[in-house]
């Protein structure tokens, strides 16, 4: 075995066998990455050790929990390069995503405070793009329905990259741009620095979703000079059911609460209510204070590594695969097939045999991939395919596994009888 990144051994999981006895060659961890000891300690201790309610006590545990919780929150913040105050706990992307389009449909116009640049109404325009996820495109059209403002989206290239010459979708009557910073499917990385001038230039707020970045480059979102990013834990090596939205602290300050209830408040009477300062206003209700606590562990183990290092490796990794399937009559990448502004989630259409043929002939040979429209329909009618299958690497994966998922991909149309 080569030396990874993160080594193997931290990964209980990946010793394990499957399908009758053989090994687990994990390749999804697009859809959902492993776990190491380290971040699985983290997530028991803080149940057998120090639970308690966050910010709700005054005794021991509750303090222990307290500081657990905001400590994970400084860890999460300094892997993406903002303040703490600016990460808000959220249960992943999806529902990050969907806080920012509530807030946009429940500001009233004419309020005269500063949250009226959150509001959306008729004449207003939304802009997404064509290579999003599901997650990037529903809340939108939702909030676009409930507005009555128009969604536009940017189109992309043949080889599924955004493309900048339909950047003029972008005027003066757009509010927000949300896109992208990594397709899930192609694997393309955004022109972000082209796409932020642009909605700059006409005022609008920018959305980044970074779920498929975070865990695989160094980012930084200040650099980046987006308004608003999201994340999910799972996708970062860390637990499920905790994500983050990062907010520019101006905006975060300005920007009214979407959901209501215990420990987001500062007075409450029978009358009205005022509200607590960002993060706070929007962690409504006890939060999931272990799984935040995880995804802070997975952030310093990404960080004790160095996600430079891991996107080098993952490169290789990339590299490899697209060299692999080069040669491979009847397989097409869907996306960039030079690993050049790309990273390892890839795609491919197998002709002739349906994406879940391919995916159960992998599994039997101990290979884990995705098939599916990886909730990103549009993005595959653009490519002329109703489906695909996926693998997509971590920085735990193997060049030797790589070779067994090439060596088993080599084989799936001879075994459909598709060529001799
Ligand atoms: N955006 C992208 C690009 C994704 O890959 C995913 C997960 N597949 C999501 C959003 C949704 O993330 P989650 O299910 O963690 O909310």
């Amino acid at each position: 075995m080569n030396q990874t990144p993160a080594p193997r051994e931290d990964f209980p999981i990946l010793s394990r066998t499957v399908r009758g006895g053989v090994p687990l060659v994990y390749l999804d961890s697009g859809a959902t990455s492993q776990h190491p000891q380290r971040v699985l300690d983290a997530v028991r201790e803080m149940d057998v050790v120090h639970n308690g309610a966050v910010k709700r006590g005054s005794h021991q545990l509750a303090e222990e929990a307290t500081v657990a919780f905001e400590e994970a929150r400084d860890r999460v913040a300094a892997l993406v390069g903002v303040e703490p105050g600016e990460v808000v706990w959220t249960s992943g992307t999806t529902q990050a995503i969907n806080l920012v389009s509530y807030v946009m449909s429940n500001v009233a116009a004419g309020r005269g405070d500063h949250a009226e640049r959150f509001h959306v109404g008729p004449g207003d325009v939304i802009v997404t793009t064509r290579a999003e996820h599901h997650a990037n495109i529903i809340p939108w059209q939702e909030l676009c329905l409930r507005t009555g403002a128009e969604l536009r989206w940017l189109d992309l290239t043949e080889d599924g990259r955004i493309d900048t010459d339909t950047l003029d979708v972008i005027d003066e009557r757009t509010k927000l741009v949300a896109f992208t910073h990594v397709s899930n499917v192609s694997g393309s990385i955004s022109p972000v620095e082209q796409i932020v001038a642009a909605a700059k230039r006409v005022g609008a707020l920018t959305l980044l979703d970074a779920c498929q970045s975070v865990p695989h480059m160094p980012v930084d979102f200040k650099e980046l000079d987006v308004d608003f990013a999201v994340f999910s834990g799972h996708k970062m090596l860390g637990p499920t059911g905790i994500g983050a939205l990062y907010g520019r602290r101006e905006l975060l300050d300005v920007m009214p609460p979407y959901q209501f209830g215990g420990s987001m408040i500062e007075l409450v009477t029978m009358e009205k209510t005022t509200y607590a300062p960002a993060p706070a206003r929007f962690e409504a209700g006890t939060q999931p204070v272990a799984q935040a606590v995880g995804m802070g562990e997975a952030a310093s183990y990404l960080m004790d590594i160095g996600m430079d290092k891991i996107a080098a490796y993952e490169e290789e990794l990339t590299k490899r695969i697209l060299d692999g399937i080069r040669p491979l009559q009847g397989i097409r990448v869907l996306g960039p097939v030079e690993c050049v502004g790309r990273t390892g989630s890839v795609a491919f259409h197998v002709e002739g045999v349906h994406p879940h043929d391919v995916g159960q002939y992998l599994d039997s040979r101990g290979v884990a991939v995705r098939v599916g429209h990886h909730c990103a329909q549009p993005i595959h009618r653009h490519f002329g395919v109703y489906a695909s299958s996926r693998v997509s690497v971590g920085p735990y994966n193997t060049v030797e596994e790589i070779d067994i998922f090439l060596e088993a991909l080599a084989g799936v149309r001879h075994y459909f009888r598709l060529e001799d």
